[in-house]
């Protein structure tokens, strides 16, 4: 619980006392762990995905608070339940036997990190040896991440913005190209590359897997996010480029209020390209299904008891 005292396990810093009653920071958890949802998922690049599914936790709360969230319900608007650590062991382990599910994937997590570290001790200390999942912002600070290591097999962070003022008026954080930076070279000093690249028949067991989603108007905030990660790690480093997104609230910013047309993706791909990135998971946008014709498979609702529309294969 230390941690949570004086909390500055993201770099919000906010130094609040969460372990005391019901203060809360940036991300508006307390100290009392909070989950949506806990189950397989399959909507993941393939060598997460695998064949039996990736086996993801859902945290309520969030420490970077993007407004174009897909998972708006939980980063934001606090849905989700209290538990305790026995009856989340239990569940997950539930669905490590029950799914075979290939890692245990933490969405979101770095707010209850402690909660995280405790948890994949007990498991390891049950006896599940398969990969640790860290699925993060990328807005993560290099101290935090050192008490990770230990704990963690493969980290999925976002890398959002190379353009400081769509960071700072999207996500409230002008830092966050430098801080997200200096956090995924932490990972990959310490995993390297994802291990797996080619299919879901091998998953990946550990590494880093750096994922891009591409903003609807602002093209050139990916351009340079390549870029930039080419310039840092060049061009082995496997890349996710994303083009789900999907409005999920009415914003000010008309960009915001469509799908990603394909002319932006196809820039942002070529680029790629031409960068010369060797491992790329892509998503191309006449192959995303439209939220228009029915529920987006990518925009969960954690109201259901299956929030995901991608197919489950059980
Ligand atoms: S985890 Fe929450 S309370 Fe702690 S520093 Fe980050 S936003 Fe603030």
């Amino acid at each position: 619980m230390d941690l949570f005292r004086e909390c500055v396990l993201c770099p919000r810093a906010c130094a609040v006392d969460r372990a005391s009653g019901s203060n809360k920071g940036f991300c508006k958890e307390s100290a009392q762990l909070r989950v949506a949802y806990v189950g397989p998922h399959f909507g993941e690049e393939p060598p997460i995905t695998g064949t039996r599914g990736s086996g993801t936790i859902f945290f309520t709360g969030c420490s970077l608070r993007c407004s174009f969230c897909q998972n708006r319900q939980i980063s934001q608007n606090g849905l989700g339940v209290a538990v305790n650590m026995e009856d989340l062991l239990e569940s997950v382990e539930s669905m490590i036997v029950k799914k075979g599910v290939h890692n245990v994937n933490f969405v979101t997590p770095d707010h209850f990190f402690p909660h995280v570290f405790d948890l994949i001790s007990k498991l390891r200390t049950r006896g599940h040896s398969l990969p640790m999942l860290l699925n993060l912002s990328g807005y993560q600070s290099v101290p935090s991440l050192k008490l990770a290591h230990a704990f963690t097999d493969i980290y999925l962070p976002d890398f959002k913005y190379s353009d400081k003022d769509l960071a700072a008026t999207l996500s409230g954080c002008r830092d966050y190209p430098d801080v997200a930076l200096s956090a995924i070279r932490e990972m990959v000093d310490c995993k390297g590359f994802l291990n797996s690249l080619e299919n879901d028949t091998s998953p990946a067991t550990s590494g880093v897997l750096v994922r891009h989603l591409i903003l609807p108007g602002y093209v050139k905030n990916s351009l340079d996010a390549l870029t930039t990660l080419f310039l840092e790690f060049g061009s082995s480093l496997p890349l996710s480029i994303m083009s789900q997104y999907c409005p999920v609230i009415r914003h000010d910013d008309e960009r915001l209020n469509r799908r990603l047309g394909k002319d932006e993706f196809d820039l942002v791909y070529m680029h790629a390209l031409d960068l010369g990135f060797e491992h790329l998971f892509v998503q191309i946008p006449e192959e995303v299904p439209s939220a228009d014709a029915g529920r987006s498979p990518f925009v969960p609702d954690f109201r259901l008891d299956r929030p995901f529309a991608v197919p489950s294969k059980d």
